[in-house]
């Protein structure tokens, strides 16, 4: 382990995060003071801007990890006799069916494979033959295997059937275009520790201005009430509850990085120099990803396990964190695989490491080579 720096992380979240980040966080800010009060009002118009949305939508910050705004959304923008279809190519999408449930909605679930994008043929086909869907939920990138599922045709569709959107962007806010002049949606969702690159601890969810007043009292959950949080925030300029402080202040800061590097062209131009760095890399070891290149999304790898014996994830890992890198396991069901995170305030110089480090892993664990079975 080395004393004196932290490994890098190659994970969906918590990421690297930049030394400025971390240094924003080490002042105290009083909740109602005036000095956070306009951090907050900063960080949200920031965040207003990424999307284009200043004209047609709001921003609500929600205290917590990115599910509980994903949950929050869902609580907020679905009447409880509302109907929610969930296209699921994947655990996030999984994981909103299932709060979805919990939350009380009557929620249908189209299973799609976790290889491949959603398919806009099947979401047009389920509309037309259950007129009560009133809501659909899509996961932009689809973490789990790191599918980049189709936005704009969804979105479209939607529009025409005048059917609500809500979309889980956690993974893709800030690397990828999402313009809220062409993409029509009620709600997305997104986090402070993500493609932004602050740490985690906030959520945060767009809401299209027409449908707010229809939030009102949807929401089964106090705490989780963005009517009642935006009201609030837009009266006071408060959070409604004790705000996470340390987290906010660093997503100003890296709010401004962001800016500085140049938005979200910049930053998805590194991430796609991250990913093609890692790709050949890992390819000249002999890994194989488990996506075809053109349903993947720059921000998270799935890589098939190796086939040779000596190897297990958690061996593997160790090795790889001992030197100095964190991967992340797989999270499919079928295939062995694990991941690789191309996200955070990292680039090229940091991905040839990764991969050199991977090699070092095989060496100390007597794996020839990275390529899997055959199938
Ligand atoms: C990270 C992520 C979430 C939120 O997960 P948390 O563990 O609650 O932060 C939700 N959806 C997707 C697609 C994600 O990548």
């Amino acid at each position: 382990m080395p004393l004196h720096r932290d490994a890098i992380l190659l994970t969906p979240g918590p990421l690297t995060t930049s030394l400025r980040t971390k240094l924003a966080m080490l002042r105290d800010w009083g909740s109602w003071d005036s000095d956070f009060v306009a951090v907050t009002a900063s960080v949200r118009k920031s965040l207003l801007e990424i999307v284009h949305g200043q004209e047609s939508h709001v921003v609500v910050p929600l205290q917590g990890s990115g599910t509980f705004s994903v949950e929050a959304a869902v609580a907020s923008v679905v009447p409880r006799d509302g109907h929610v279809l969930v296209l699921d190519n994947g655990a996030y999408c999984k994981r909103a069916a299932n709060l979805s449930t919990l939350m009380g909605r009557r929620t249908t679930v189209i299973a799609f494979d976790d290889a491949s994008p959603i398919s806009v043929t099947a979401l047009q086909t389920a509309l037309q033959e259950d007129s009560s869907i009133s809501h659909v939920v899509l996961i932009h990138c689809e973490t789990g295997a790191g599918v980049l599922n189709p936005l704009q045709e969804v979105a479209d569709i939607c529009a025409q059937q005048g059917k609500g959107l809500i979309v889980d962007a956690m993974s893709s806010l800030g690397a990828l275009p999402i313009d809220a002049r062409s993409i029509r949606f009620d709600a997305l969702i997104a986090a402070s520790g993500k493609c932004l690159e602050g740490v985690p601890g906030m959520g945060f969810v767009y809401l299209r201005k027409e449908i707010l007043a229809s939030c009102r009292g949807n929401s089964q959950s106090l705490a989780m009430d963005l009517y009642d949080q935006y009201t609030y925030m837009e009266k006071t300029g408060q959070w409604r509850f004790t705000p996470p402080t340390h987290v906010v202040v660093a997503l100003h800061e890296a709010l401004t990085q962001f800016a500085q590097e140049g938005g979200q062209s910049a930053r998805l131009l590194r991430y796609q120099t991250n990913f093609q760095t890692l790709v050949r890399g890992m390819a000249a070891l002999g890994f194989q990803p488990f996506l075809p290149e053109a349903f993947q999304a720059p921000i998270i790898v799935t890589f098939h396990a190796p086939a040779d014996p000596a190897y297990t994830f958690k061996k593997f890992y160790d090795a790889a964190k001992r030197h100095g890198f964190i991967l992340y396991p797989g999270k499919l069901t079928q295939v062995e695989t694990f991941r690789v995170g191309c996200i955070g305030a990292i680039g090229p110089v940091e991905m040839e490491q990764a991969v050199h480090a991977v090699a070092l892993a095989m060496q100390d664990l007597g794996i020839v080579s990275g390529a899997p079975a055959l199938d």
